[in-house]
């Protein structure tokens, strides 16, 4: 991840080598997930070994899209000049229906209607020619 030297832009993921089809996937709408065909753990965040058992075996799957949120938490003050238009949003952790827990925003409702367990789905939300954003949005 690198980020902008422009505060007032916000930061943009730059895809590297362990990354890029992660990226690619979710460009066509696609949550890949990391599954090992070792020990059969599932991991989101991108990297070249299982983190359980550390194979290198591992294989592309795209998410089902669901989940729950595990904890959230309501950001009522921009981090930076390029958030301020944003809030207040909701900063979710959401458990996906595969296990791995990923953090990102809510979209399309209020998040004052944010609750433990509810269940989201995602969706992408494209925010350059390059990037598209796993966002979620109630289910
Ligand atoms: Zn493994």
């Amino acid at each position: 991840m690198t980020v902008s030297e422009d505060s007032t832009r916000k930061p943009l993921p730059a895809p590297d080598a362990d990354t890029a089809a992660f990226w690619r996937g979710l460009q066509h709408g696609k949550l890949l997930l990391q599954h090992c065909r070792q020990c059969h753990h599932v991991q989101y965040y991108q990297q070249a070994t299982c983190r359980e058992c550390g194979s290198d075996e591992l294989e592309h799957r795209p998410a089902t899209g669901r989940g729950k949120v595990h904890s959230f938490s309501v950001v009522h003050r921009a981090p930076g000049p390029a958030f301020k238009a944003d809030v207040p949003y909701a900063v979710l952790l959401v458990e996906l229906a595969e296990g791995p827990r990923m953090i990102s925003t809510l979209i399309g409702s209020d998040p004052k209607d944010v609750t433990f367990d509810m269940d989201v789905e995602l969706a992408f939300d494209q925010v350059s020619d390059h990037i598209t954003l796993p966002r979620f949005r109630k289910a």
